[in-house]
């Protein structure tokens, strides 16, 4: 396969006091190839949603580097970040938030066209018209404001949006989680044809594994801003080898009753610790059944312990 982008050794810092740093990514190494959907799971303040925003442009990297079919990614610069938004787009979680409230659904369809001087004015309209349809609204929608629209409806706008400028990539954080679940499927079943269409690359941000599963080629496992286990979807599920994706998994309830409550559960105990000044050693030490002393003193790197299968455990 072909790859579409890669990080090098990527990381996120954020200043939040006198001699404090939140690590919110951490040396994340990994690549994303063209057409696929990466899924990228975790519990809440793992960096998942840095990592999606970091990877598209929004925020530039403290270290490392990120490369975009070949070529470094730098967004410091208005300019590049501006050319770069054209090829990465973002779907977000609240898609109300995300919508302003001033301006007609049109008008904020159309505004990444004009800010890129993609086609005249009439062309442009026709488009707003197209892609309202491709999403499951109508041309009728247009000149309404987002509060008029439902959740679904206002996620679906939020996907004509990123449509517009016609992307490569799309960074999907979350894009259904503020949904009711009987939307959810569609949502999904839309990014699904979509992509099928216009072989779009996404990045699939999400808490829920069972959404990732449907939805994702490959999934990598976020701990603490870290990539702790990264392998084609399948084979995640079959073969899980780093103790927190364990816990994540038993934590999905099957949806046999009797199944169900046989299940052994090896549930996560203690709170994610703060990402503010990390301890040295394996991040998830501290909730892990399996920790040894070496486990808290030393990192474990990332590495490929079966094919295309990698996990960072000491276990490993
Ligand atoms: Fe658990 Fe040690 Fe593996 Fe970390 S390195 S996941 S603490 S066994």
């Amino acid at each position: 396969m072909e790859k579409l982008i890669t990080l090098e050794n990527v990381s996120k810092h954020f200043h939040v006091g006198r001699k404090q740093t939140l690590v919110a990514v951490n040396n994340v190494n990994m690549d994303i190839y063209k057409g696929e959907t990466l899924g990228v799971v975790g519990e809440s303040g793992c960096g998942k949603s840095t990592l999606g925003r970091t990877v598209m442009g929004i925020y530039s990297p403290t270290s490392g580097k990120i490369t975009y079919n070949g070529e470094e990614v730098k967004v410091k610069k208005t300019k590049d970040r501006y050319e770069y938004s054209k090829k990465a787009q973002i779907i977000f979680q609240d898609p109300y938030a995300s919508l302003n409230p001033r301006m007609t659904v049109g008008s904020i369809i159309a505004e990444g066209m004009e800010i890129h001087n993609m086609y005249d004015k009439e062309t442009r309209q026709k488009r707003v018209y197209e892609l309202l349809e491709t999403v499951g609204l109508n041309r009728e929608h247009a000149n309404r404001f987002p509060h008029e629209f439902s959740g679904g409806q206002r996620q679906r706008i939020g996907i004509a949006r990123a449509l517009a400028v016609e992307p490569e990539f799309i960074v999907c954080d979350e894009p259904i989680s503020a949904l009711d679940v009987s939307i959810q499927s569609q949502i999904i079943n839309l990014l699904k044809n979509l992509q099928e269409e216009h072989g779009f690359t996404y990045m699939f941000i999400a808490h829920d594994l069972n959404i990732v599963k449907y939805i994702s080629d490959r999934i990598a496992v976020m701990y603490l801003g870290n990539l702790v286990e990264l392998a084609d979807s399948d084979e995640i599920y079959e073969h899980t080898l780093h103790p927190y994706s364990q816990a994540l998994l038993d934590a999905v309830p099957i949806p046999d009753p009797e199944k169900e409550s046989l299940k052994e559960r090896k549930l996560l105990s203690g709170d994610v610790p703060s990402p503010i000044n990390p301890k040295p050693g394996c991040p998830f030490a501290g909730r892990c059944p399996k920790a040894t002393e070496a486990c808290r003193t030393t990192s474990p790197e990332l590495k490929e312990v079966r094919p295309n299968h990698f996990v960072a455990c000491h276990l490993y």
